[in-house]
Parts: structure tokens; sequence; C-alpha cells
């Protein structure tokens, strides 16, 4: 319990090395109704708050494995997920439809893919109860949380914000060095940028992000975003660049605009590769051979 930080009510709990994927961070809120946010962090930690202090509801910011990944330890405790994906977040075909496997490999690729699910996977999503509303404001305890409708990494993605404590758990709007993550088909790059402005907008002391460094100031965050946002343009002008020297769709996949081309050869992260390259082939207006053959639109 070393790693726990604490500001006012909310405790924040680690994952393990430094909350990185496949782990996240999560928040547990020390008032009167016991409110776990997110179940990435580490397990033992996780089992050990539950043990000590009780879960009574579980709230998950978006569908993500790294966020879900430990629901199932808490069979009995509610648990939310927003709105926006409650419905399709609890089935395997509509995960499978998020992640781009539909897009780029149609259902034969399903077929793959499902066999490589773990069932606690599916136990993460399929055991979630309830949706919360957007722009609303909950109280729990002595605790007031509005959760901020921040779409771009996911269409549904929520910021958990602390009015009165000035907090906001901006998880996925993370500021690492690897950059914005939309690669889903419900991620968008203007929506990743609109949430980020508003992000920035808020009137918040300490934002905290789900992976790696975890704590920022407002003016860290100032500063971070405007590389994190700028790797977004980095994409676009190695696209750009590549398909200028007459790249194919298949050959700008191979290499490395988002993963490094070793990592390339996973089944999942060349589908989010691929679905990556299609946006940015889509914001820049670029005519690219081949990059209209999605699964999709062959049927
Ligand atoms: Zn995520």
């Amino acid at each position: 319990m070393n790693t726990l930080n604490r500001i006012g009510p909310i405790l924040i709990i680690e994952g393990p090395n430094s909350s990185k994927v496949p782990f996240s961070r999560s928040l547990y809120l020390d008032c009167s109704e016991k409110v776990l946010i997110d179940t990435g962090a580490e397990r033992e930690m996780l089992l050990d708050i539950q043990c000590k202090y009780g879960i009574n509801l579980i709230i998950n910011t978006h569908y993500h494995p790294d966020h879900t990944q430990h629901n199932h330890l808490f069979k009995d405790v509610p648990k939310w997920i927003n709105r926006l994906e409650f419905e399709t977040a609890r089935s395997i075909e509509g995960v499978a439809k998020l992640n781009g496997i539909y897009q780029e490999w149609g259902p034969s690729g399903f077929d793959m893919w499902r066999h490589t699910i773990p069932h606690e996977w599916v136990d993460n999503l399929s055991s979630i109860s309830d949706y919360y509303e957007y722009e609303k404001e909950y109280r729990f305890g002595d605790v007031n949380v509005t959760f901020l409708h921040t779409p771009g990494h996911t269409k549904g993605y929520s910021c958990p914000f602390f009015p009165d404590l000035g907090v906001v758990f901006v998880g996925d709007y993370d500021m690492t060095t690897f950059g914005p993550w939309y690669n889903g088909t419900d991620g968008n790059i203007e929506e990743f940028i609109s949430s980020a402005e508003r992000l920035l907008s808020l009137d918040v002391d300490t934002y905290i992000t789900g992976h790696q460094k975890g704590m920022f100031t407002k003016q860290e965050f100032q500063e971070a975003m405007k590389q994190f946002l700028a790797i977004i343009e980095d994409r676009d002008e190695k696209i750009l660049e590549l398909a200028r020297k007459g790249y194919t769709f298949e050959e700008l996949a191979k290499v490395g605009i988002f993963y490094p081309k070793q990592m390339l050869e996973q089944p999942l992260l060349q589908t989010w590769e691929r679905s990556g390259i299609r946006k940015h082939i889509q914001r820049l207006g670029l005519t690219v051979p081949g990059a209209n053959n999605e699964y999709s639109l062959t049927k």
C-alpha cells in the first residue's frame, strides 16, 4: 500500500510498471460510498482495498481492457460504464467492430480473433450492469463527480471531473511518448483534439493520467499537451511524405507509423496500425492506392 497517493478523499492506485499498458491507474473514492474508478491497477492492491475498506460500485471510463481488466475480481459489485458504450461493449462482436477487426479482416478475422480473447476479458465487459450519464453531477458520499464526455480516444470516453477538489482523471489523454491513441473505429482525431482543448480549459489544479507519469499540475499538463498533440502532426507529415512517394496503403501499413515496425506482426497491433493510418489518409484528403479496400467496403 506504499504506492498510494491521496488527494482529499481520492486514493490513486497504481498499476504495475508505472501503470503502462496493459495496466492503468485506478481511483478509489474513500467516502461513505466506496467507489472504484477503472480496474487496471495492481490486482493485489485492489483486493486489499476491497478487503480493508470495501468496494460498493465500479465505474469504467471506457471499455478498453487495460481499464476494465480486473472487473471480474469483483463479481458481486455493480459496474457502470458510459452510456454510449454500454450496449456495444458488452458483446464480443461489438468490441471486435470497435477495434477494427471487421473493418480490416472481415468475419474470418473475427473468428480467429475471438479464440484469442481470455475468459476474464469477456467477463470484465459482459458483467457491466448499468450506465452513467455524461455531464450530470453525481454525488458519492461527500464527493461530487461529473463524467465529462471527451470523445476521440473512443467515442464514449469519459473523464471523471471533481470540481470541488480541482481534480480531473484524464485517463488515456495520457501524455505518453507513444502519443494520442485513436486507432479503434470509434476513435477520431478531430474529436481527440477538441476534447484535449476542453480538458485544458477546466478550472483544475491536478490532472491525473491513466498511464506512466500520473500527476500533472495545470501548467505541466498544458506544456505536455503541446508535445502530445504535435505527435498527430508528425504522423500526418510522415504519411504525406510517403504517399507523395507513391506508397500504397499496404506499403504504408508496414512502415511503423504508430507502432515499432517489429511489433506489427502482432495481429491486433497491425489492425490498429492500419485503422490509424486510414484516419490520417482521410484527414489529409489523400488518394492512396488500396486505401479504400477495407473489408466492409468490399462486401
Ligand atoms: Zn483506452
